[in-house]
């Protein structure tokens, strides 16, 4: 049996929406030497290659970007080129039921929010991020929604209308202003599926994440793996937590 680890980015081995401190990347760097290491995050491949820097992403065994809607995996070659090739093996398509985007036109028609922008839906992978005040909204617009939105609780209402016609989708309120929309397990929790079905069986399953307990994002994975006898949970707070982490067991 040997050890799969997988981490979450933000909050785990970033501060959130930052990229890695230096001192740590290089410890990261050196004891993921030997490890088989996953990355499991809510942010695009592009951003987390932006986090994390290259040196550390040309050692990871596979990248799950987009709450794990979309997955890279490293491609292994006997003599290595010499730039590093990746492939995705899988990619969640997000495909509305009937309905929903009329639906969604409706809710920003109905709302009295004063200072509506355009550009009020937008699919990502896996995903559909919708908003009030619009993707065209710059800082003012957005803070005036997030306002008028901590006043009135618009997005919770939204979200228990939308939950009622649509129960095979899922609506998190997320970031200050939108709401995301998905499928019902299209969440980090897919990945064990999806991708460490057989491993799990024979090798341990250790996952490290900042959100583990609910509603947090790594919520769903974190339950999951602790269901099975090979998966492995560590909650952090920051960073700083894992980079302790990593000197104790079964990570030493
Ligand atoms: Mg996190």
């Amino acid at each position: 049996m040997s050890n799969i680890y997988l981490f979450d980015v933000d909050g785990t081995l970033t501060d959130a929406k930052c990229k890695i401190e230096a001192t740590f990347a290089d410890e990261f760097l050196s004891w993921m030497h030997d490890k088989e290491v996953y990355i499991v995050s809510g942010g695009s491949f592009e951003r987390i290659i932006d986090q994390l820097g290259l040196d550390i992403m040309n050692k990871v065994a596979g990248v799950f970007a987009c709450m794990g809607n979309i997955f890279y995996n490293r491609i292994e070659h006997i003599n290595p080129p010499k730039y590093d090739e990746w492939e995705i093996v899988y990619e969640n398509k997000f495909k509305a039921p009937r309905g929903l985007y009329k639906d969604l036109i409706r809710l920003v028609d109905d709302s009295e929010f004063y200072n509506k922008t355009g550009k009020h839906y937008e699919e990502r992978v896996g995903m559909v991020n919708f908003s009030i005040v619009g993707r065209n909204a710059g800082t003012v617009e957005r803070n005036q929604y997030s306002n008028y939105d901590a006043e009135f609780n618009e997005r919770a209402r939204i979200v228990e209308i939308l939950k009622d016609k649509y129960p095979k989708l899922d609506f998190v309120v997320g970031g200050a202003v939108s709401i995301d929309i998905f499928n019902k397990g299209s969440d980090k929790s897919q990945i064990v599926n999806k991708y460490f079905k057989e491993a799990i069986r024979t090798n341990q399953v250790i996952f490290v994440g900042d959100r583990v307990d609910f509603p947090g994002n790594d919520y769903a994975l974190a339950e999951k793996l602790n269901r099975r006898k090979n998966g492995k949970v560590f909650k952090v707070d920051t960073w700083q937590d894992t980079q302790k982490l990593l000197k104790t067991e079964p990570f030493a």
